[in-house]
């Protein structure tokens, strides 16, 4: 099949790779017909993704056509257009058992080492990963349900509630899910934050009131004007370096919550104290679960969510090499580069 193949760090091209077969009756086999760039591919293109180690067919965000079902899959049948929730947990454990199979120790992630992701023609899931598109949803569009689902788990799991502000630091798709969803939440006031004008000129496109470029202003100054000198209900980490979190601490209220998305490779310095003395609430949130998907992908096909200012690019899978370096070395000014099959 045709494939896009991370063959070593810093390294990828378009190939021919063996195409992934039904081996279990509850699987489905997709065929790709639009897929997305996540930051994570990016860091599996450099070599420093803790599982999806080159070389691999990555690739995760993802809208296609099932062609083939096991003989046990009930829901779904060939020709059914579809995107799949890119993970499973082991079904065993505790956290399985309540439904928080994204945090499960033994999660499978598609893309990953032994599982062949969507930068393939092909690939195969098992049938509680996938997700149906209603007709009027575009595949490009249906490849956006899996960042923004990102964002949705976080505003669903930090509380939010009606009325309440909102920071976000990092403007990318991430960060752009986690606006939508808080403003679905009922957000009154959204403040989000980015060091690249682009971004937060589509922030402003997609709805967003208030935008901070933290290279030219001064965040935490802003932050309070917006406020009348509270700070923020919640502040979602979208972006993270070492001193993230120290910004989060300061522009989030007392009694807030501080919200940790992104994903940090580095280990971070927080003035401790200042959580303590504030009564400050701070929540992790990994990937998302099965209701995230739903939510999304039916504010996205109701026209809720408006998605189509995060697509910035869509080229053909042959040039994936191309389009891995305007994503990484930020050739030009994009939110989400789409590949098509
Ligand atoms: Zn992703
Ligand atoms: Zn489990």
């Amino acid at each position: 099949m045709r494939a896009a193949l991370i063959d070593k760090p810093f390294s990828v091209k378009f190939t021919h790779v063996s195409e992934p077969m039904i081996t279990k009756a509850n699987e489905v086999k997709i065929q790709t017909f639009v897929t997305g760039i996540c930051g994570s591919e990016v860091h599996a293109f450099h070599g420093t993704h803790p599982f999806r180690i080159p070389p691999l067919v990555s690739g995760h965000e993802v809208a296609g056509v099932i062609i083939e079902v096991g003989s046990d899959v009930k829901d779904y049948k060939v020709g059914d257009r579809v995107t799949v929730e890119p993970h499973y947990g082991c079904g065993l454990c505790n956290l399985c058992k309540e439904g928080r199979y994204n945090i499960c120790s033994q999660k499978l992630v598609l893309g990953a080492k032994d599982w062949s992701g969507s930068f393939g023609e092909f690939f195969v899931v098992p049938e509680q990963t996938v997700i149906k598109l209603p007709d009027n949803l575009s595949f490009e569009k249906g490849v956006l349900i899996e960042p923004i689902a990102v964002g949705m788990h976080a505003v669903r799991q930090s509380g939010l509630s009606v009325g309440q502000t909102v920071a976000i630091i990092g403007t990318g798709p991430i960060g752009l899910g986690v606006m939508l969803s808080a403003k679905m939440a009922g957000a009154s006031k959204i403040i989000m934050t980015d060091a690249l004008d682009f971004n937060l000129e589509v922030a402003q496109k997609m709805g967003c009131k208030y935008t901070i470029n933290a290279l030219k202003e001064d965040v935490f100054r802003k932050v309070l004007e917006i406020t009348d000198g509270k700070g923020v209900d919640v502040t979602y980490i979208a972006f993270g370096n070492e001193s993230t979190f120290a910004d989060a601490l300061k522009i989030t209220k007392r009694g807030g919550a501080i919200s940790e998305i992104a994903i940090v490779g580095v280990p971070v310095k927080i003035p401790i104290s200042t959580l303590q003395l504030n009564e400050i609430r701070l929540y992790g949130s990994n990937m998302y679960t099965r209701i995230d998907f739903e939510i999304v992908r039916d504010a996205i096909a109701n026209g809720d969510f408006d998605v189509e200012p995060l697509i910035s690019k869509i080229m053909p899978i042959e040039e994936v090499e191309k389009a891995m370096k305007i994503v990484d070395k930020k050739l030009e000014n994009v939110i989400k580069v789409l590949l098509k099959f």
